[in-house]
C-alpha cells in the first residue's frame, strides 16, 4: 500500500520549517504531499537566531535587524571587528514561523496537524510516526524532535550553553543600532566561560543576554543579578523596563547524533546541526536542508552523508570542547587570541566550518598550540 504522505516532517521548529518551505518551492518536490507536526502551535516569540551571512540569505524577509560591525570585548583586548562581506542578522522567532506557515499553508499538498508526536520508527522503504495512538505513514519521515535528553557516552564532552536575555526599553537614547556586541568577556568567569551580548535594534531598545558555557545551569536570580549588573554598570543606564525575556539552553557536545534510521532522517538539533563548540545552529540547518532538497532532486533520496571535510571540524569543536571542559584555558582568552591574530571574517568563515586547510593552521597557530595540540592528539587517538 501507498504511505498515505511522501514525507512527515515531525517538529516545526527552525529545521522542520526551514525544510518545508524548500521542499515546495521546488518546482519538481511542489507536488509531494507533505504532513507537517508540531505539538505547539508556534505563535510565540519563543527564541531569537542571530547568525552571520554574506548577502540576502533564504529568509530575508523575515530578518529583524542586521549589523555590519561587531563589537569583541575581553579583558585582554577588545575591537570593533569590520565583518564585511558578512552582515550579522537577528530572525525573531515568531516572524520565522508566521512567514513559513504562511507559504505552506498555500500548497494543497501540506497538510499542517498540531498534535503531539509519541514516536517516531522504520519499516521497509517508508517510515511512520505514532500520534495520540494513531500511526501514520510516509516515505520518509524528517524528525527534529528529541524524544530522550542526550546520553553522552564516557569520553564525549557536554557542555551546555545557557543564557537568559533581556529586550530592554530606555526613556534616553543609549544605543547605536548599527553595531551589535558579539561577545562581552568583561563579566566574572567565576562559572567557566561567561559572556555577555547586546543586539541594538533602536536607539532605545536592546537585546542583552547573559550566556555560560559550562556543565550547571543556574538559579534565575543569578542570571538576573548579572543582566542588571551589567546594564547598570557597563552599559551605564540607570532606568530601563524590560520588554520581553528569553531563556533557552543549547547542548554543547561531540556526542555523536544519528543522522538517519532506515527512512527517518535527523534534522536540526537532533540530527547534530548545532555546531559543538559555539551553540550556532540556524545557518548550519539551512545548508542541511538545502542539501537534503539537492540530494532529493540529484539522486532520488534525502541522505547527507558527512564528508571528512566536515569530520576535520568536528575535530576542532571536540579538541576546543575537551580544553573547555578540562578547564585547560579561560575560554575568554581562546576567543580574543583567535579575534586578536586574525581577520574576523576569517574566524567567522571557521565558526561555519567554510575555512581552507591553509587558514585552519593559521586559526590552530593562534591559541595555546602547547594545549591544543596535545588536546587534539588525545581526541584522534579516541576516534
Ligand atoms: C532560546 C534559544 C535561542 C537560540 N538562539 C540561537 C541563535 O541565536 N543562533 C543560532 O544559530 N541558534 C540558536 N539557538 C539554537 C537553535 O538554532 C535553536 O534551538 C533551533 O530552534 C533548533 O532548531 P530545531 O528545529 O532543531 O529545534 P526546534 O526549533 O526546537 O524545533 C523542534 C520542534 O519540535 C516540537 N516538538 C518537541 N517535542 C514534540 C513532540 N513530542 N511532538 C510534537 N512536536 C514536538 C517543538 O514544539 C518544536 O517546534 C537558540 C536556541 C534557543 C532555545
Amino acid at each position: 500500500m501507498m504511505p498515505a504522505y511522501d514525507y512527515i516532517i515531525a517538529g516545526a521548529g527552525a529545521a522542520g520549517l526551514s525544510l518545508a518551505v524548500r521542499l515546495v518551492q521546488e518546482p519538481l518536490l511542489k507536488e509531494k504531499r507533505i504532513l507537517i507536526i508540531d505539538k505547539a502551535r508556534k505563535t510565540e516569540n519563543d527564541r531569537t537566531w542571530c547568525f552571520w551571512e554574506s548577502g540576502r540569505g533564504y529568509f530575508e524577509d523575515v530578518v529583524h535587524h542586521q549589523w555590519k560591525n561587531i563589537h569583541f570585548y575581553s579583558p585582554d583586548f577588545s575591537s570593533l571587528l569590520e565583518i564585511a562581506p558578512y552582515t550579522y542578522k537577528v530572525i525573531r522567532g515568531k516572524d520565522f514561523y508566521e512567514h513559513c506557515f504562511t507559504i505552506l499553508k498555500s500548497y494543497p499538498n501540506v497538510h499542517i496537524q498540531f498534535r503531539s508526536v509519541d514516536s517516531i520508527g522504520t519499516e521497509t522503504n517508508a517510515a511512520f510516526v505514532i500520534s495520540e495512538g494513531e500511526k501514520i505513514e510516509a516515505q520518509y519521515v524528517f524528525n527534529s524532535i528529541l524524544f530522550e535528553p542526550i546520553q553522552p557516552s564516557l569520553g564525549t564532552f557536554y557542555l551546555h550553553q545557557h543564557f537568559k536575555g533581556w529586550e530592554i526599553v530606555t526613556e534616553k537614547d543609549y544605543f547605536n543600532p548599527s553595531v551589535a556586541t558579539f561577545m562581552d568577556f568583561r563579566v566574572s568567569q567565576h562559572y567557566g566561560t561567561t559572556f555577555m551580548y547586546m543586539l541594538p535594534l533602536a536607539p532605545n531598545r536592546a537585546l542583552v543576554e547573559y550566556t555560560l558555557f559550562n556543565e550547571s545551569l543556574l538559579p534565575q536570580e543569578t542570571y538576573e543579578e548579572a543582566l542588571t549588573d551589567y546594564i547598570h554598570n557597563t552599559l551605564q543606564i540607570d532606568q530601563f523596563q524590560i520588554h520581553t525575556t528569553e531563556y533557552g539552553v543549547i547542548p554543547m557536545t561531540n556526542y555523536k547524533f544519528p543522522k538517519k534510521q532506515g527512512n527517518i532522517i535527523f534534522i536540526g538539533t537532533a540530527g547534530g546541526q548545532t555546531k559543538a563548540s559555539s551553540g550556532y545552529t540556524f545557518q548550519f540547518v539551512q545548508k542541511h536542508s538545502a542539501a537534503i532538497v539537492e540530494n532529493l532532486i540529484r539522486v532520488g533520496h534525502p541522505f547527507v552523508h558527512t564528508t571528512s571535510f566536515q569530520e576535520r571540524f568536528q575535530l576542532y569543536d571536540a579538541t576546543l570542547l575537551r580544553v573547555l571542559s578540562e578547564r585547560k584555558v579561560p575560554g575568554y582568552s581562546v576567543f580574543a587570541d583567535l579575534f586578536k591574530k586574525n581577520p574576523a571574517t576569517r574566524v567567522l568563515r571557521f565558526l561555519d566550518n567554510e575555512t581552507s586547510l591553509q587558514e585552519e593552521i593559521k586559526i590552530m597557530s593562534s591559541v595555546p598550540t602547547s594545549i591544543f595540540f596535545p588536546a587534539a592528539i588525545k581526541q584522534m587517538l579516541r576516534g
